[in-house]
This record gives structure tokens, sequence and C-alpha cells, in this order.
């Protein structure tokens, strides 16, 4: 009996397929090969014969050469951390697309010099908070504040905190240790539930580099409590830094917790901290802003080097600034009346036998950010057992389960999204109805 396995065509062979040829030119040699071998393998498993090889290879091969997919957040938090954070606006997707080739990031067109390093984005911030005498843009959050303690406190000088903004954000990553982490000491103050401004004042002393202010952005203490607002820290003689973790610029009139970055200079804050892609909507950097002289100072420094923002980033933390309102801003600002008509028209488009209904949810902000805060929302909730197959499906839709159903959420689903997520489940369901693909 002939053995089909030595039939298998060879990988020059179908390598020389236009199909094959085509898709190396788009996603490279070794993501072609790879399907190649895979299919190869499968023959020599006895799953497909010989002349199926290379029609396989070319159903396996990847669209695009990254393994991340875009997914449809249908959990109803609007900044979730597993999906990435704050998505991009489209002016900001193009502007990333641009700015992916040479470019002039660091180019002065007009005078054929070097220019300053994402001038666009940093003009762009400045003329967003006017209170800022200057602006820098890092990697993170996380990196802002590295960057302000390496240069303030550097060589084990102290910075000044309250006991109940020792913040752990997310992830085991926590502010204190970062703190320590880049040379600093903590001078702690009060306690778990309350500081008064005399522990500062008492702490305050030649040794001290700044007192800071952590934003606890994820968790509320309440009862006998009290903290001491930024206005009531300055004039200890040592510069106030507030950490303000989600990237408000200005008050959010939904979020009347939620500190923002013109406040907090207008109270006094010689620096203030915040990350890019929480509230703010943009791409994943860290903010800081205020007073010229130390902005400039944390510039020059040499670990600045070491945070440096990429191009990618700068080109979508401008278009964030000043295109269109981006996706995170979009979703707080949706109301239930909005969502009800979009549930309504999706359940009318899904098979009946999935009971598809529409009811009330509750978002939230997420990422970390105004936890008390519930966003109300509207759902179009399903059968639980389509959860894993929208996962899985060509475009992965994320819902939320809730009391045995699944519930997707439509308040960080854009409205031009409807469609595919009306495919997404017709597919889901065909899938797991009976197992009979319809
Ligand atoms: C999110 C957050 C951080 C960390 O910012 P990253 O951008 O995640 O590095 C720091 N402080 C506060 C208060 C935050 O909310």
């Amino acid at each position: 009996m002939p053995d089909p396995r030595r039939d298998i065509p060879r990988t020059d062979q179908i390598l020389a397929d236009p199909r094959m040829r085509e898709a190396a030119d788009r996603l490279g040699t070794r993501l072609v090969k790879q399907a190649v071998v895979a299919a190869q393998q499968r023959c020599r498993d006895g799953e497909i014969e010989p002349t199926a090889v290379a029609d396989v290879a070319v159903a396996s091969l990847p669209d695009r050469a990254t393994t991340l997919r875009r997914v449809v957040n249908a959990t109803g938090v609007v900044v979730h951390t597993n999906l990435g954070r704050a998505p991009l606006s489209r002016a900001a997707v193009d502007a990333v697309g641009t700015a992916a080739g040479a470019t002039d990031v660091e180019l002065d067109l007009t005078t054929g010099r070097r220019g300053r390093r994402g001038r666009g984005a940093l003009e762009a911030l400045a003329a967003q908070v006017p209170e800022a005498g200057a602006v820098h843009v890092v990697n993170n959050g996380a990196a802002a504040l590295a960057l302000v303690t390496r240069v303030l406190a550097r060589g084990g000088r102290s910075i000044v905190i309250a006991r109940g903004e020792l913040v752990e954000i997310g992830d085991g990553f926590r502010i204190p240790e970062l703190l320590e982490s880049v040379g600093a000491g903590l001078r702690e103050v009060g306690t778990t539930n309350r500081v008064r401004p005399s522990d500062y004042a008492e702490a305050v002393d030649s040794d001290t580099a700044f007192v800071l202010k952590v934003h606890p952005s994820n968790f509320r203490v309440s009862g006998f409590t009290s903290s001491v607002p930024v206005r009531e820290l300055t004039g200890l003689g040592v510069p106030v830094v507030v950490d303000i973790g989600s990237g408000l610029l200005t008050p959010h009139p939904r979020l009347p917790d939620e500190p923002d970055a013109t406040t907090a200079l207008r109270a006094g804050a010689d620096l203030v901290t915040a990350s890019g892609d929480k509230l703010l909507g943009g791409p994943q950097c860290g903010l800081l802003l205020g007073e010229a002289g130390l902005v400039e100072r944390l510039r020059r420094d040499p670990f600045a080097r070491a945070l440096r923002v990429d191009k990618l980033t700068l080109a979508a933390l401008e278009a964030t600034l000043t295109g269109p309102t981006p996706p995170v801003p979009a979703a707080l600002t949706r109301r239930p009346d909005d969502l009800r008509p979009r549930a309504r028209t999706i359940c009318e488009a899904l098979p009946a036998e999935l009971d598809p209904q529409v009811v009330d949810s509750d978002g939230v902000v997420g990422g970390g950010g105004a936890p008390d805060v519930v966003l109300p929302s509207v759902a179009v909730a399903l059968p639980e057992r389509l959860a894993g197959a929208l996962r899985l499906g060509e475009t992965p839709v994320v819902g939320r389960l809730e009391r045995g159903r699944l519930l997707l959420d439509l308040l960080a689903v854009a409205p031009e999204e409807d469609g595919e997520l009306i495919d997404a489940v017709r597919r889901a369901a065909g899938n797991t109805i009976d197992g009979e693909p319809r």
C-alpha cells in the first residue's frame, strides 16, 4: 500500500503558489512557512490529503503579522485594563499610521535642523491646560512618578505622603514601592483613614524632597475620614506633586470626585502626573504638567531618556487631544436612552431561539478609576453558553456574565460596531446550537 506521506508536497513547491507568494510579501516568510509546516504535519498525521495541503496552508494564514486581535468590548467597563485600556480614536489610529514611517518627529522641516521632539503633541497638551507652565510626556503614569522622584528625591531624600494614599494600582504595582525603587525615602503621615494639615507640616524638614498627593483611584474609604486638599499643602516650602491618575485635564461633569490637572494646578500643585490611556482616552503614556523650571529639570535629566515615548505615541496623543472625541470620553456621555434603541435593533436581528432581551445594566469607568460611580447602561442578555464562542469568534466579543446570563453591555460599544456584534452572535449561536452551522 502506498504511503500517502511520501506524496506530501515539498515546502518550496507550496511556497511557489502565487497565493503563498502574495502572503509572504504581506506577512513575511516566517509566518507563511509556519502555516506550510503545520499543514504538512496534518497530512503526515493522516488528517488531510496531500492534494489539500496547499489549500489548508493558505486557509490557515493569519490576516496580519500580529497575534493581537481587535476585540469588541461589551463588558460595560469603559477603560478595561485587560483589553488594553483606552481604544484610540480613528484620528489617532490614522496619525499612528502616518508617523509609522520616516517622520519629522525631531526635525524642523522649515530650517532643516533638529526640532523639539514631539512638539505637536506637547503644544496640544499645553494648550488644553493653560495653567501648566510646561508639559512633558513619558512612557506611562508610573514613569512620570519615577522621573519626578528620581530627579527631586534621589539619594534617599524623603517624600512626605499620607498613609491613606499608599496605593496599590493593580497587578501588584504599589506606588510606595515604585518611589523607593528609584531611591527615595518615604515619610508616611496620618493614619489609614485620617490625615491633617499639621501632620504634613510636622513631617516636612530639610530632608524633604516634595509632598506627594496620590489619588486613591481604585478604592474609597468612607466613614470617619479626612484628607488634606492640595491647596492646604502649598506653603510648606517644598514642591507639591499630585498624582491624579486618570488623566482628566479639566473637571468631568459625570465624575465629580475624579481629580483633574487644571483644578490641581489652580489649587497650587507644582507638578501633576497622570496616565494618558485612562479617561483622556489616548495612547499609553504619562503626562507631566506644572511649573516650567521643574518640568525643564525633569526633561533634561539623563533618566528621562529611558522613559522617552516613541513617535507613534506622540502622534496618537496629539490626535487624541486635537481630534474628534475619542471612544472613552464618548462612552462616558452615553445614556440608557441612547443605548436602548440600539439594543432593541440588535435583539430583533438575532435568532429568536436565543431569547435575546434588552436589560438595564450597570456600567463602570474601570481602569482603576471612579470605583463608586455607576454609569447606567443597557445590555443585550443572551444565554451564558455563548460566552466562549463569542470570545473565540472571528471578531472576538467580550461580554459580562451576570446571574446566569451573558450580558453584552453597549456602554463601551461604538454604534458602528453594532453590525459586527450581530454577526458575531449569529456565528457563535450557529456554532453552539445543536452543533449545526446555520
Ligand atoms: C493608573 C494610576 C497610576 C499608574 O499609571 P500607569 O499609566 O498605569 O503607569 C498611578 N497612579 C494612579 C493614581 C493611577 O490611577
